[in-house]
């Protein structure tokens, strides 16, 4: 074992991959991060002839050193099965010159199920290995898709409960009905009044509640996070970009070595952050291309060097990158501080204190991998429109944030680098912002019949996950205010 994970405000603190999946984030507050990226023991052209699930073991065993290869292989097993609607898993689909990468062919139709179906049987594999008697409590923010996912990963698993918390008037119809009518004796859903942000906030407060953390230990529970937070969601979604770059090799797309640019509509800064990793794990990555909605907070920062959350919150089509605090961020603003857990405390600091912090230039300049731009609402539908009128190709209105993005990202620099998008959701998921775009006289009809509409013009069967809710009770009907959620976690617990 040589991979320990560090916390990205304190230098005292080093675990294993284990232990850092169990505790989700580190108790000072701070995020795990690998101490050093380990590097591919395979070639890429090794690597193009395995299956995804293949795959998922070379990466996952070099960032999760502490699994042994019966473990890692038995999660990896159970989490990319007939869940997903394809044995590819995750395809690439190539429209207007670009490779869309999907990674919505899972239980529930967004790219959270990517990791989401693994992370339950990595932490309960992990429980064992630590020896933890407690029960596993895991307390979720979401702005739409990581709780369904979630909820759908940890539904009756044994010695797991799962409490989730939304933004009541911050998701799609679809999101909210695929959550509220969640099945599972273990599972907690319940809406917040307030944005995605505060439920972010109001979590990460609990986890860092130590005297709560006491009275949970000897009732027989501890905590631990289904979000991008989690190290144990992050390392399973590198695999796809690795998967992505040796199917186009395998395919003759690509020459090995080739570098590709990858563009990823980006909220909490997961998914793109994987993409980084992935580069420095040896994939050839050119520009990791951040495609931010109108809440661009990540577009400032990336010209100005500031990060700066005093705006207006703004609801969006694309409500799962509805966030003005990308908590994933912090791994990447340690990694240019030259690792220093004492500079990204400062700046973490002054971002709650003050709702802002800036770089310094030489911290800026390692930024180069990464170009940033942003879509508007408008620009958005209108390349849903069109890429539906040029090539038939229905895309969703997360995906349509990073095509419009790319397509700016090409205007402005003429890069002709071949490139893959991240495809996060399927457009059924946002039936109704999707169809408004490619018509306005969509929007008299109901949700439902703008799936049976979708279908018609898309070519593309309803998927299960909308099947499954046309009709289902909703089991879940809590509300809360922001101040009232550590309240219903302990409601819920009984403490
Ligand atoms: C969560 C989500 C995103 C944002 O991903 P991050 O990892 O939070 O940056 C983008 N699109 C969809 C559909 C999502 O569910």
């Amino acid at each position: 074992m040589s991979m320990f994970y560090r916390s990205t405000r304190d230098d005292n603190v080093k675990v294993t991959a284990s232990q850092a999946i169990l505790k989700g984030l580190a108790s000072d507050g701070g995020l795990f991060v690998p101490e050093n990226i380990p590097t591919f023991d395979k070639s890429l052209e090794e690597l193009s002839k395995m299956s995804y699930g293949e795959v998922a073991y070379e990466v996952m065993k070099l960032m999760l050193d502490d699994f042994t290869e019966e473990e890692l292989k038995d999660c990896i097993a159970k989490a990319y099965d007939s869940k997903f609607d394809t044995t590819e898993i995750a395809p690439l689909v190539k429209a207007e010159g670009a490779y869309f990468l999907e990674l919505f062919h899972g239980s529930t139709i967004a790219f959270k199920d990517m990791a989401l179906s693994i992370l339950p049987h990595l932490l309960i594999t992990s429980a064992k290995k630590n020896h933890v008697q407690n029960e596993i409590v895991i307390l979720t923010a979401t702005s739409g898709d990581t709780g369904k996912a979630a909820l759908a990963g940890f539904a009756d698993v044994k010695g797991t409960r799962i409490i989730v918390f939304y933004p009541k008037n911050g998701v799609s119809p679809i999101q909210e009905k695929q959550m509220v009518t969640q099945k599972g004796d273990n599972t907690y859903v319940i809406g917040i009044h307030g944005n995605f942000d505060d439920a972010q906030t109001g979590v990460k407060k609990i986890f860092g509640d130590k005297e709560l953390e006491k009275v949970m230990n000897s009732a027989g529970f501890q905590f631990s996070s289904a979000n991008s937070i989690n190290i144990g969601r992050l390392v399973p979604q590198i695999v796809y970009y690795v998967y992505a770059y040796t199917r186009l090799l395998a395919n003759g797309e690509i020459q090995a070595g080739e570098k590709i640019n990858a563009v990823v509509p980006t909220g909490n800064f997961g998914n793109i952050l994987a993409a980084f990793y992935a580069k420095n794990m040896g994939l050839p990555i050119n520009k990791l291309i951040c495609a931010s909605n109108e809440n661009k907070v990540l577009y400032d920062f990336f010209q100005t060097g500031e990060y700066d959350r005093n705006r207006d919150f703004v609801l969006t089509t694309s409500p799962s990158m509805d966030i003005l605090i990308s908590s994933n961020l912090e791994r990447l603003i340690y990694r240019v501080a030259g690792n220093s857990a004492d500079k990204n405390a400062e700046l973490m600091k002054s971002l709650r204190e003050t709702g802002k912090y800036e770089i310094t230039p030489e911290m800026k300049a390692q930024l180069s991998d990464f170009y940033g731009n942003y879509a508007t609402e408008a620009e958005n539908a209108e390349t849903i429109k069109r890429l539906y009128e040029d090539t038939g190709y229905v895309i969703d209105t997360h995906t349509s944030v990073a095509a419009t993005v790319y397509n700016k990202y090409k205007a402005d620099t003429k890069d002709e680098t071949k490139t893959v998008i991240a495809s996060t959701a399927s457009p059924y998921k946002f039936t109704r912002s999707v169809m408004n775009s490619i018509d306005p006289k969509y929007d008299a009809m109901s949700d439902f019949e703008l799936v049976d509409e979708l279908e018609k013009i898309s070519n593309v069967k309803v998927p299960q996950a909308i099947e499954d809710i046309r009709t289902a009770p909703v089991l879940h009907d809590t509300q809360c205010e922001v101040n009232e959620m550590c309240d219903s976690v302990k409601k819920i617990l009984g403490l």
